[in-house]
């Protein structure tokens, strides 16, 4: 059986980013840009104050003190957005101009002083200054941040808040995004109910349509569908043909081991001819998950307990669908933490125990298995925010020792 470093691996290697799409500037969060971005001016594009306050001439202010206040005479003034005129400068000794923030500071203004070391009580044209300025104190230079041409972010690149900002900043409205992968969520099994019918006997709730879909949700990924099928070979048949035409990537829950009942794997490789590319990881959670393709689509098949199905998400699924959208998913990082209470496996499988990790006062990383570790148990998985790797031939990790643990985090990776 595949090891789950060579299962990951074979996966994020199986897989090519989709084309890329033009998208206007309020819909490129959370998608991955195809080209670098480039500066096409310098920014900020002129000099401008940091502060409300009134721009001056350093030697002026030279002596001022806040027992000895120094006299200034108000000759103008600046707000945001006003229009200046060349490179005259618009004060000579003895004189101050009034420069709100983000205004225009005209050529010749040596530096700006915060209005708050300054008082305009007694006379509204003649100001007292209780302090000294350093040239361009206060003052954010022209081109100090970008210069033109300067990439200003690169291709590859998976666009948050910030970077929206960064890209409006430089007036542009469209770009050019890798498209995002549209997803079909299949859930098989006779007993499965959608949430809002009323349970017949043996029955239980469908949980992996959503909770799946919740996880691709989370990763800003929202062109979802979700599918349901039978056990039975013509149902699922039926359900992977819908599934196909919306869908590049194709996640099937349940029905992936080997059953009577498992018709996933075969009904994939006989009657829509994919290309498996791995069956069962030495891994618990998830042993029997499947992966396969056929031209430009990819197929999982994940365990149908609902905690396998969520690990192996995270696992697999998650590094797939940002390789599609233009990323390059490394291994997972981890690092290490101190266990908090002995564990017991047998060996022959690597095991990702759901753990709750948490510095301590005296700063080192602790970690603690969750209650309810068997597979059904979703709620353990509910709470946890990492997974302590607990290796193939190990068998017990003790109190106290040092073990890897890695982020579980649903909004990343
Ligand atoms: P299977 O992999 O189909 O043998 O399913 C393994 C276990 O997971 C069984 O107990 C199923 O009832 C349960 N299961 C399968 N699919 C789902 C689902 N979509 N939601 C909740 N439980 C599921
Ligand atoms: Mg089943």
């Amino acid at each position: 059986m595949l090891s789950y470093a060579e299962a990951h691996k074979l996966i994020v290697n199986s897989i090519q980013p989709l084309e890329s799409v033009n998208l206007p500037l309020p819909d490129i969060l959370n998608h991955v840009l195809f080209e670098s971005i480039i500066a096409p001016f310098e920014l900020p594009q002129f000099d401008n104050s940091a502060v409300d306050g009134f721009g001056v001439l350093v030697e002026d202010l030279k002596c001022a003190e806040s027992s000895s206040p120094v006299e200034l005479k108000l000759v103008a003034s600046l707000e945001a957005g006003t229009k200046t005129d060349g490179n005259k400068c618009p004060i000579s000794r003895g004189q101050c101009i009034k420069i709100l923030t983000g205004a225009p500071v005209p050529a010749g203004v040596e530096a700006v002083i915060m209005k708050e070391h300054t008082n305009f009580e007694k006379r509204t044209d003649i100001g007292l200054f209780f302090k000294s300025v350093s040239p361009q104190e206060n003052i954010r230079r022209r081109g100090e941040e970008l210069k033109k041409g300067d990439c200003v972010v690169r291709a590859n690149t998976l666009v948050n808040p910030p970077i929206v900002g960064v890209l409006a900043s430089f007036g542009y409205e469209n770009f050019k995004v890798y498209r995002q992968p549209r997803i079909a969520i299949l859930t098989t099994g006779d007993e499965l109910v959608q949430p809002g019918i009323t349970l017949a006997q043996n029955q239980i709730y469908n949980s992996n349509s959503f909770a799946i879909e919740a996880a691709c949700k989370s990763l800003g990924l929202n062109e979802t569908i979700r599918l349901h099928g039978n056990d039975t070979r013509e149902d699922t048949i039926q359900k992977l043909e819908q599934a196909i035409k919306f869908a590049d990537i194709i996640i099937c829950t349940g029905g992936v081991s080997v059953g009577d009942r498992d018709l996933v794997k075969p009904v994939l490789e006989e009657d829509f001819k994919v290309e498996t590319v791995l069956w069962r990881i030495a891994i618990k959670p998830g042993k029997p998950v499947y992966f396969g393709r056929k031209e430009k689509k990819y197929f999982f098949g994940l365990p149908g307990n609902p905690v396998s199905a969520l690990v192996t998400f995270h696992l697999f699924v998650k590094p797939s669908l940002l390789k599609l959208q233009g990323l390059s998913p490394l291994e997972p990082s981890v690092q290490k933490a101190s266990l908090d209470r002995r564990i017991k496996k047998k060996a022959g499988r690597m095991e990702f125990v759901r753990g709750i990790q948490k510095r301590t006062k005296d700063d080192t990383l602790k970690v603690e298995p969750t209650r309810g570790q068997e597979s059904h148990m979703l709620s353990g998985l509910a709470f946890a925010n990492c997974l302590i790797h607990f290796g193939i031939e190990e068998q017990i990790l003790e109190e106290n020792s040092q073990v890897e643990i890695q982020n579980l985090d649903w909004q990343s990776y």
